[in-house]
């Protein structure tokens, strides 16, 4: 058997979106509205640490956001559009009627589909004269984008990351300080919420709660500084929408038409949301498409959490918003898959979820590692432990389509390279090496 040789469907950058996408308006009802009781955050607060073009870009007017010129320049130079890729050769280990296709977010410069919303949210600090970003990083995927797109725009950039993570993850710490950002643990004794945090317990191992709170207090400290954040927020998966816009001209490059199954792995939802909202549209007028979240069982929200108001840092700066949720004091089992470990979804994956729009199923770190692992086997591709999740929901789904005889077309969002995440793969190796 030849190969077909068109398995990659490129976009040229000339070809690549100019504009993100208002999904807000595809709803099937509104997103509840965010509220500062019981916490010491407000509107005023967010009003002095978030870029105010941000802000409206929570609730964008018209169908359409134009990218600003020099933002458009740097999506380029990182490296969208990104390529479509179709699995034939998974497709064939598999001996499967499905189509595969991979949309490979793993290309861009820092690995990871998040330095996209990270170019554009630092372009608009620069615009409002902010001198300097400040945010938390999980397993440092955001942490390491913020600080490329700080350097773009001539930014100073400060990461807090919990303590366990920086001990586990020493790379993306290395990483973020070649680019200059100052990268310290939280809980931070520089802060009082750190402080306090710290005297409660001296080994507090941090959690992104902790680092929240740690990044909020140091942007309200510091002059001129803008809190940013990598995810669960409404302009996060505005930015993202190219995600899916690309992914749309590139199936009609490839001959398909609108796929039958979108699969991405879920934490707070932006690269899910990013890939699907703009095809919620189609969907709401008929198409028979199936969104399948991949989630981790060490935090599995939307298989096992509550649908209720929550917050996202300790200190209660951020407002609690309508979320699915593991409570705020959910400490995850200690888990190599640093970015899916976070307690609570944004509303709007929430909401997807909640109104039977979106399907979700939770993956231990074993059945991830595999079909991570499968992937590099058959394609060639090293990538993140997180976009191992959809890969293994990919792989179950195909399963299932062989049972009911159907030949869907499905794309699976790679969400990140795992060049930097090794170490996990460790148990699979000493599986195979037993006897
Ligand atoms: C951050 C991250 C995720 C999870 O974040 P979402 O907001 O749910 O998309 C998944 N994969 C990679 C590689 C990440 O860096």
């Amino acid at each position: 058997m030849t190969l077909d040789s068109s398995i990659d469907f490129p976009l040229s950058a000339s070809q690549m979106p100019k504009r993100w996408y208002n999904f807000l308006p595809d709803l099937p009802r509104p997103l509840p509205p965010a509220r500062f009781e019981g916490g010491i955050g407000s509107e005023e607060i967010m009003r002095r640490i978030r870029p105010a073009e941000l802000l409206l870009q929570n609730d964008p007017q018209g169908e359409w956001v134009d990218i600003p010129g020099p933002v458009i320049d740097r999506l380029i130079q990182i490296g969208r559009p990104t390529p479509l890729r179709r699995a034939i050769r998974l497709e064939r280990h598999l001996q499967t009627k499905a189509r595969i296709y991979l949309k490979r977010e793993d290309v861009l410069l820092t690995g990871s589909f998040k330095l996209t919303t990270a170019v554009a949210q630092a372009y608009y600090c620069r615009q409002e004269g902010r001198r300097r970003v400040v945010s938390e990083t999980g397993a440092g995927q955001w942490g390491v984008s913020l600080a490329l797109a700080s350097q773009m725009f001539g930014l100073e950039c400060s990461i807090f990351m919990a303590r366990c993570s920086l001990e586990q993850k020493p790379y993306r710490q290395i990483y973020m300080r070649l680019l200059d950002a100052e990268v310290a643990p939280s809980p931070s004794a520089a802060t009082a919420i750190g402080r306090k945090l710290l005297a409660e317990n001296p080994d507090h191992p941090g959690s992104i709660g902790s680092a929240i709170s740690d990044a909020i207090e140091t942007a309200l400290e510091r002059d001129g500084a803008a809190y940013l954040s990598g995810s669960n927020i409404n302009h996060v998966h505005l930015h993202q929408t190219l995600l899916g816009l690309e992914t749309k001209a590139q199936l009609a490059l490839a001959g398909e038409g609108l796929p039958d199954q979108l699969i991405a792995c879920v934490s707070g939802g932006s690269n899910l949301c990013g890939l699907m909202m703009p095809f919620l549209k189609d969907y709401r007028a008929g198409a028979p498409i199936r969104f399948l979240g991949a989630e981790s069982t060490a935090a599995p929200r939307l298989t096992k959490g509550e649908y209720e108001y929550c917050r996202s840092d300790l200190a209660g700066y951020t407002p609690e918003v309508l979320s699915y949720s593991m409570g705020r004091g959910f400490i995850p089992q200690p888990v190599h898959i640093g970015g899916l470990r976070q307690h609570n979804s944004s509303p709007l994956v929430s909401l997807l979820r909640r109104e039977g729009l979106l399907e979700a199923e939770a993956y231990d770190e074993t059945e991830a590692f595999k079909a991570g692992h499968l992937l590099l086997r058959t394609e060639g591709l090293l990538i993140a432990p997180e976009s191992a999740h959809a890969v293994a929901a990919a792989l179950r789904s195909v399963e299932m389509a062989r049972e009911q005889g159907a030949e869907p077309v499905i794309v699976i969002l790679v969400s990140g390279y795992g060049g930097l995440d090794l170490e996990g793969h460790k148990a699979t190796l000493l599986r195979e090496a037993a006897p």
